[in-house]
């Protein structure tokens, strides 16, 4: 056993629906500007060839449906997404065939974004982590195994915020695929069993005040429900 000078921090994980075992989370990877009409909203044109990427730490992962308003920032944003998780069938050489293979399953979360310390960022051309990577930056339903569920083209993507619709829209109109997510995020990192991928959000994204209920769904599939403290 390894002698640590002092113990490790626990292992970041998440619920797997139907289940009593829990999934270990290894990274978490988003893409950004994945929807078109977002992209536009953010200033930016829809990205063609390469997804633009950035990363949350592991133990962002938070499923207490009491969401803390973090410090810095005074714009704090919603955005819905589909979050793709890996298992142990991921393979040593990507390719379009075998990338949906290694998709253990789906759930639906929210990249909270601290939107003002992102604009600022952009101006100065620096990067977005303070933004992006924060402390229960990553609210998460539990994960719904492939085997009991399927999403596809028209599987719908919705958040409602004190029962107001705010976001939606159907995976069918994501710019890059799971299978081409995955596959550029191979030749960039080691993909691993445990990676969470945050695919993207629909247009709509705005601003959480604290004591704000929200509702996010992949439809028929995964459910997520908080309050902003
Ligand atoms: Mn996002």
């Amino acid at each position: 056993m390894t002698d640590y000078a002092f113990p490790p921090p626990d292992q970041a994980s998440i619920g797997i629906a139907g289940s009593t075992q829990r999934f270990p989370v290894h990274r978490i990877y988003c893409v950004g500007r994945n929807f078109a009409e977002h992209a536009r909203e953010m200033g930016a044109e829809p990205p063609k060839g390469q997804p633009v990427f950035f990363m949350k730490p592991a133990d962002a992962v938070i499923q207490n449906p009491h969401i803390p308003y973090p410090g810095v920032t005074n714009d704090l944003h919603h955005e819905v997404e589909l979050v793709v998780a890996l298992g142990p069938a991921v393979p040593d050489h990507w390719t379009a065939a075998n990338a949906i293979q290694a998709v253990f399953g789906h759930a639906v979360g929210l990249d909270l974004t601290r939107r003002d310390l992102q604009a600022a960022a952009k101006e100065k051309r620096l990067p977005w982590d303070t933004s992006k990577g924060f402390d229960a930056s990553a609210p998460i339903s539990d994960i719904i195994p492939a085997a009991q569920a399927v999403i596809d083209a028209d599987t719908q993507l919705s958040l409602h915020v004190n029962g107001t619709l705010r976001q939606k829209a159907c995976l069918g109109d994501m710019i890059f695929s799971v299978t081409d997510i995955l596959l550029a995020l191979s030749e960039l990192y080691i993909l691993r069993p445990g990676d969470l991928v945050f695919m993207g959000t629909p247009s709509g994204v705005a601003a959480l005040q604290k004591g704000d209920h929200f509702h996010a769904e992949l439809q028929g599939i995964a459910e997520l429900h908080g309050t902003i403290i």
